[in-house]
């Protein structure tokens, strides 16, 4: 059966913004986020991270760097009693107008061929009204913005 999804930004959302954020120093995980993760984990929500990492292909970090703060994140995450499904994220600048950099919903459709997702039912969750706001706008879906 179709499974409702809760679709989360990462950085400035459930970690502490910083500019291009890969450095495990800056890495600190917001309460609230933990607490809104674990009751819809609870509510039977899958929790998918859906986040723009361009200063992947900006040459600021590594792919592998991008990879060790998120285990890190993913592993405080799980020491707090929350499961995430699948992490999605989107490596390109702007420029390179791919269809997965958000606002775009390139990240949600791939998550909806990996999973059965009930997408009318499920929200979208971010810090920022021109990428999370406006995804949910273009799927009308539920979305909530959380002030910083
Ligand atoms: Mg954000
Ligand atoms: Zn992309």
């Amino acid at each position: 059966m179709a499974r409702k999804a809760l679709f989360i930004d990462r950085d400035g959302t459930i970690n502490r913004d910083c500019p291009y954020c890969h450095d495990l120093k800056d890495l600190y995980v917001y309460d609230d986020a933990v607490q809104i993760m674990k009751e819809y984990e609870e509510k039977g929500y899958l929790i998918i991270i859906i986040t723009n990492q361009s200063g992947i292909n900006r040459g600021y970090f590594t792919e592998n760097e991008f990879h060790l703060f998120q285990n890190e994140l993913l592993k405080r995450l799980k020491d707090k009693g929350v499961n995430v499904d699948k992490t999605y994220y989107c490596p390109h600048r702007p420029e390179e107008n791919c269809n997965c950099r958000k606002p775009n919903i390139g990240m949600i459709q791939k998550a909806m061929e990996d999973f059965d997702i009930d997408i009318k039912n499920s929200v979208i969750m971010g810090d920022r009204d021109d990428m999370e706001g406006e995804m949910g706008r273009k799927l009308r879906i539920e979305y909530i913005i959380l002030k910083r």
